[in-house]
Order: C-alpha cells, then sequence, then structure tokens
C-alpha cells in the first residue's frame, strides 16, 4: 500500500520550488525510522503505527530518506 496524503500537508513552506517528493511504501517499511533521523529537514514523524509520515510543508525532496531507507521503501517521485 501506497499512501500520499497531498491534501492534509504541503506546500506553504517549501513554495512550489520541489521537483521530487518521497512516496512511502508502507508495506515494504518496516518502521526502523533511520529516514526520520537522517532527513535534515526534520520533516518525517512517527504516524500512530510508529510508520514515517512526511510534513510536505517542509520537506525539500532532497532524497536523503530514500537513500537511506534500508528496504527500500522510499521512493522520489516527480512533484506534480
Ligand atoms: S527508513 Fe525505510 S523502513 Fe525505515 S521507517 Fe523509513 S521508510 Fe520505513
Ligand atoms: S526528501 Fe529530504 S527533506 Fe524530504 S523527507 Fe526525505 S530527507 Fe526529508
Amino acid at each position: 500500500m501506497v499512501v500520499v496524503d497531498r491534501t492534509k500537508k504541503g506546500g506553504q513552506y517549501v513554495g512550489n520550488w520541489r521537483t521530487y517528493m518521497p512516496e512511502v511504501d508502507y508495506e515494504r517499511c518496516t518502521a526502523c525510522l533511520l529516514c526520520a533521523m537522517y532527513c535534515p529537514e526534520a520533516a518525517i514523524t512517527a504516524n500512530e503505527e510508529g510508520k514515517p509520515e512526511v510534513d510536505l510543508r517542509f520537506c525539500k525532496g532532497c532524497g536523503v530518506c530514500a537513500n537511506e531507507c534500508p528496504v527500500k521503501a522510499i521512493r522520489m517521485v516527480k512533484e506534480e
């Protein structure tokens, strides 16, 4: 299951210059939260299941989280 909530959060602070955004595959994710630890913008928090939730108001689309995820549960997708 891939979940991206584009309506709840997003865009207020980074404006419209972000090119890519992270998309988490929650079935693949093991809830290790390494992505949250590595995110330079502290844009990732744990949801009620302990899995990462990206606050797109702060995410800069750098891709560090996707690179650091040990099970490749995050992919960077082109911003719409
Ligand atoms: S690093 Fe990958 S496996 Fe770990 S919490 Fe983040 S998305 Fe899930
Ligand atoms: S793309 Fe960069 S800024 Fe956005 S959540 Fe991942 S590590 Fe954080």
